[in-house]
């Protein structure tokens, strides 16, 4: 959004729930940092939760369902990892996760940052979906 001249707003989307998250302006008035702060408006430019994620993130663990055949390969390497969202969505406590999950790597990863990726099939099979009584909006 041009404010005035070389000055850009830009508001980025949150890395887990895609909802508006940072607000980003350029401070030094240049033609190329505009043009960097245009770039990012409604992007997701870091893996920073929003302050709704952050919440929820301190309640419990963010499970976001993916299509791994979709993501094609290697898309956890990115620095931002970007796989096929199927649009599920959940906040579970940690012992659902203990109890569901049988890699103890995923079960550390989701303890250690508040979130985890989860395979839609999976996701179906523990009942995610069907159990999911509230919805986002
Ligand atoms: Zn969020």
């Amino acid at each position: 959004m041009t404010v005035s001249g070389n000055l850009e707003v830009a508001l980025t989307r949150c890395y887990y729930c895609g909802d508006g998250n940072e607000v980003i302006l350029n401070t030094l008035l240049t033609k190329k940092c505009a043009e960097a702060v245009k770039a990012m408006h409604h992007k997701v430019v870091s893996t920073e939760p929003c302050p709704t994620c952050q919440k929820w993130m301190k309640d419990g663990i963010i499970l976001i369902t993916i299509d791994e055949v979709k993501s094609g390969k290697g898309w956890e390497k990115d620095k931002i990892p970007n796989p096929h969202r199927t649009g599920g969505f959940f906040v579970v406590k940690e012992g659902f996760v203990e109890k569901v999950f049988a890699a103890p790597k995923a079960v550390a990863f989701a303890k250690k940052h508040r979130w985890l990726f989860i395979s839609h099939e999976a996701a179906e099979q523990v009942g995610l979906f069907a159990s999911a009584a509230v919805k986002k909006d």
